[in-house]
């Protein structure tokens, strides 16, 4: 399953540290990309980027100048568009319906989000109908859909991986 995540509304000051956890978050639980839309920020790209270099795998980062083309676009090219939101279903009524499709945007938001993405989106689908966290909807949304993808993960051209220990920290370089 190809897995995008489009992050609107990314604020510099007050989103860095969460628009980054939003992308760490997508590549450690099995997506593909992040795109974001705001104010654009190399250094934000660059942190996500460096993740990848070190840790492997190919997930990719980038900035767009219109959420509204990239949602369009991947409904014409056959994708479907999932928003993550307080307001919409519960994740367990529409898993088996998500569970079948080959290609998905996931839809994250920062503060309110326009009123347009909730028409354009194929589900509005909540974690839960309380207000939270796009970080945390969206690593409950990933977990679900990909079983627990995040425990057998393998990230290709890693230069370092982890060794688990019951105590303390191993780490081991790869090349
Ligand atoms: N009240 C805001 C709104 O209009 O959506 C909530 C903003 S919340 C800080 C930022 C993002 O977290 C939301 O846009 C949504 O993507 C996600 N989020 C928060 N709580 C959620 C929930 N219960 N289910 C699904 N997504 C949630």
């Amino acid at each position: 399953m190809k897995i995008a995540i489009l992050r609107i509304g990314h604020r510099p000051y007050r989103d860095k540290r969460i628009t980054t956890h939003c992308g760490l978050v997508g590549r450690a639980f099995g997506a593909d990309c992040i795109i974001i839309y705001g104010e654009k920020d190399e250094n934000l790209i660059n942190s996500i980027v460096d993740v990848t270099k070190n840790w492997g795998g190919n997930f990719s980062a980038r900035f767009t100048d219109s959420w509204k083309s990239e949602i369009k676009k991947w409904k014409n090219e056959g994708g479907t568009v999932i928003h993550l939101t307080m307001y919409g279903m519960p994740l367990p009524g529409v898993m088996d319906k998500i569970h079948q499709l080959e290609k998905i945007m996931v839809i994250i938001g920062s503060e309110k989000v326009p009123g347009e993405v909730y028409r354009l989106a194929d589900y509005n689908v909540a974690i839960g109908n309380q207000p939270h966290s796009e970080v945390a909807a969206l690593a409950v949304f990933l977990d679900k859909l990909n079983n627990e993808v995040e425990f057998k993960l393998y990230f290709e051209n890693a230069k370092i991986r982890v060794i688990p220990q019951e105590r303390g920290k191993r780490v081991e370089r790869l090349n």
